[in-house]
């Protein structure tokens, strides 16, 4: 039956119930081991580093949402991230978009070097990746619109290439969630959540997923998962379920308020650019038309001086002045300092990130509050 995402989010495709309880909420299974009644026989579960029911469950929502024919659950963002990196062996080069978010490029300099990862930056937004493919190169690694600059790579483009030349495309497609982009149909092979952000989407749990096209892919990381034992525990699977029964009015609501605070902010006379996809003005829109279906809710904007950067962060209440996003809750992170606290200076100046940029992940409160709590900040800065 072709359902509605909306009615997935609450209603999984492959109906799971407990058929004995009649249970609408699928029970977390707060178990480390399974029995077995006699040598070899299984129930098919025998340990929840390699297998839980909650889990599982979890996984078969996720992959639904995605449209992959599988999907694991991780601890976080970045233990989904270091078990794909599990895939690549010494001397393999991986072409990365220039902007991405601080903790990958943080684990590809820092641990995937070390392990002899080879790695090019390439602006996957702006320049075509086929002249950086060499003999080694074995996959791309980029999101769509990246952190903190939204930009917006054409996913439809760049897997042409990738196909060409038999090497992976993998998105992080965190900021827009399975609600509003799905990567794989659009010709990637694995896409990449932080789990913590809107498919949780309370900020109270951390958690990642990888999400496959390809059977052999979901294999071989199932082999390393159950190997290196970064999984997902039963009640943050739980949690995270029932976080995406509500991620489609999240992310409506999250997205109304963003245009809303979006074009308020171009009004605005200390703010000196408004950086959202959904801005006709902005260079990915178009681009975002085609291949998404919204433009999300993560705002990046750039004020007149650091002074009023620094004014905002301490003088609003509502509003909290926090690193992370996708929640229901409207944060303000300064990536200067917090997500981009490790990227080096040249790098930051190249990308544009300088002391003047806010990114704001809108949240779904009352959006008149959220104005008028900035009407009244910005209200305060002398300029
Ligand atoms: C937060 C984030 C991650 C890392 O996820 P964690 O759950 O914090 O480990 C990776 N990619 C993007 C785009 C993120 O925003």
């Amino acid at each position: 039956m072709k359902r509605n995402i909306a009615t997935k989010c609450i209603h999984l495709e492959k109906e799971r119930t407990c058929e004995h309880t009649g249970a609408i909420s699928f029970p977390i299974y707060q178990t480390a081991t399974f029995a077995h009644k006699e040598v070899g026989e299984s129930t098919g579960y025998d340990y929840t580093r390699l297998q839980n029911p909650t889990r599982e469950h979890l996984e078969e929502v996720v992959a639904a949402l995605e449209k992959g024919v599988d999907a694991l659950a991780f601890s976080s963002g970045m233990a989904a991230i270091s078990t794909l990196m599990e895939l690549f062996n010494p001397t393999d080069h991986i072409i990365i978009d220039e902007d991405l978010y601080g903790g990958s490029v943080r684990l590809f300099e820092h641990i995937c070097k070390k392990n002899g990862i080879l790695f090019t930056r390439v602006n996957c937004s702006e320049e075509s990746i086929e002249p950086y493919v060499m003999d080694n190169t074995k996959a791309v690694f980029l999101e769509t619109p990246t952190n903190p600059m939204m930009n917006v790579s054409d996913i439809v483009k760049i897997s042409k290439i990738t196909k060409k030349y038999n090497i992976l495309l993998i998105i992080d497609n965190t900021f827009l969630s399975p609600y509003f982009q799905n990567p794989l149909q659009l010709g990637a092979d694995v896409v990449v959540h932080s789990g913590t952000k809107y498919l949780g989407g309370h900020n109270d749990t951390l958690a990642g997923f990888l999400v496959t096209s390809h059977q052999w892919i979901g294999e071989k990381l199932r082999f390393i998962a159950k190997t290196t034992g970064a999984a997902l525990a039963p009640f943050d699977c739980w949690l995270i379920l029932r976080g995406i029964k509500t991620l489609a009015v999240r992310m409506e609501k999250a997205q109304e308020n963003a245009i809303a605070l979006a074009n308020w902010f171009s009004t605005q006379k200390q703010v000196t650019n408004v950086i959202y996809p959904g801005l006709q003005t902005h260079k990915g829109y178009e681009i975002m038309k085609k291949q998404s279906r919204g433009f999300g809710a993560m705002i990046t904007i750039e004020v007149k001086t650091r002074e009023i950067a620094h004014f905002i962060l301490k003088n609003v209440k509502l509003i909290q002045f926090a690193e992370s996003l996708g929640g229901v809750e409207t944060l303000i992170t300064y990536p200067i300092t917090q997500t981009h606290a490790d990227v080096s200076k040249e790098e930051l100046e190249q990308r544009g990130i300088t002391d003047k940029i806010l990114r704001i992940s809108v949240g779904i409160e009352a959006v008149e509050d959220l104005i008028f709590e900035l009407e009244n900040v910005l209200g305060q800065c002398n300029v």
